[in-house]
């Protein structure tokens, strides 16, 4: 069994074993396998496991990578979209994970008119204030959802987070949670999705309500480069 396989068979054990610790059932859970960085190759490897779902942060390297692995699989963008990619990343992207402003969403929601499309996104919320990080305030959120939820196209799914890195995760989970709670009784919307937790981390962010993790590293191994303005 290659290195992948096995790693992919040892997140999904733990996976269920963070569903059953929390009362879930393991279809709530989406593992959104993390290739940047990675060749076609490893994801060919990945799919050829049972791997359906895939994630790319940088259009320049997703494109290709589609292009060079089976047709069927899910392929999810999970990186700061700039407006000049959208018109490249919607018509490639199941959903898009970090969209981190009313700007930007309004754009977006031009262009799938434009191609008819109806994307589903994540609201990215920056929880910690980061300057290095995109993001909603929780109080530009509050103030932006309705003009959000006002826009014909997007097909909001619900909130993204990237914890800051040197703290623990858990807290962070947890306050997401709790403000897509809030955000759904105030706004009287159904925002079922929580795309959070990554290699380190993604046990506690299914515990703490999870729909959608990104795991990269724990599949493919440690990542010989960093992607500019992304995660290492
Ligand atoms: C790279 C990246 C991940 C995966 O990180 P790992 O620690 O390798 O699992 C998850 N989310 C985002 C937004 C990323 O850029």
């Amino acid at each position: 069994m290659s290195t992948i396989v096995g790693q992919i068979a040892e997140i999904r054990a733990r996976i269920a074993s963070a569903c059953v610790r929390s009362g879930r059932k393991p279809e709530e859970v989406t593992l959104l396998a993390v290739s940047k960085t990675f060749p076609a190759e490893a994801v060919r490897e990945a799919a050829e496991a049972g791997q359906r779902v895939f994630a790319e942060s940088r259009l320049q390297e997703m494109e290709p990578k589609v292009e060079r692995t089976p047709a069927g699989l899910e392929w999810h963008f999970i990186g700061g979209v700039q407006r000049n990619k959208v018109r490249k990343i919607l018509p490639l992207a199941a959903a898009v994970h970090a969209v981190d402003s009313l700007r930007l969403a309004a754009y977006m929601d031009g262009v799938a008119a434009e191609l008819g499309l109806f994307p589903k996104v994540f609201l990215q919320i920056n929880q910690a204030g980061e300057l290095s990080k995109g993001g909603f305030s929780e109080e530009e959120i509050t103030r932006d959802l309705e003009a959000l939820l006002a826009l014909p196209r997007l097909e909001i799914q619900g909130l993204m987070c990237i914890p800051p890195e040197q703290e623990e995760a858990r807290p962070w989970f947890h306050n997401l949670r709790e403000l897509r709670d809030l955000l759904e009784k105030s706004h009287g919307v159904s925002l079922p999705a929580l795309s959070m937790g990554m290699s380190g981390d993604f046990e506690a962010a299914i515990e703490e309500g999870s729909t959608h993790v990104r795991v990269g590293s724990a599949i493919f191994g440690k990542r010989a480069y960093r992607v500019d303005g992304e995660l290492g």
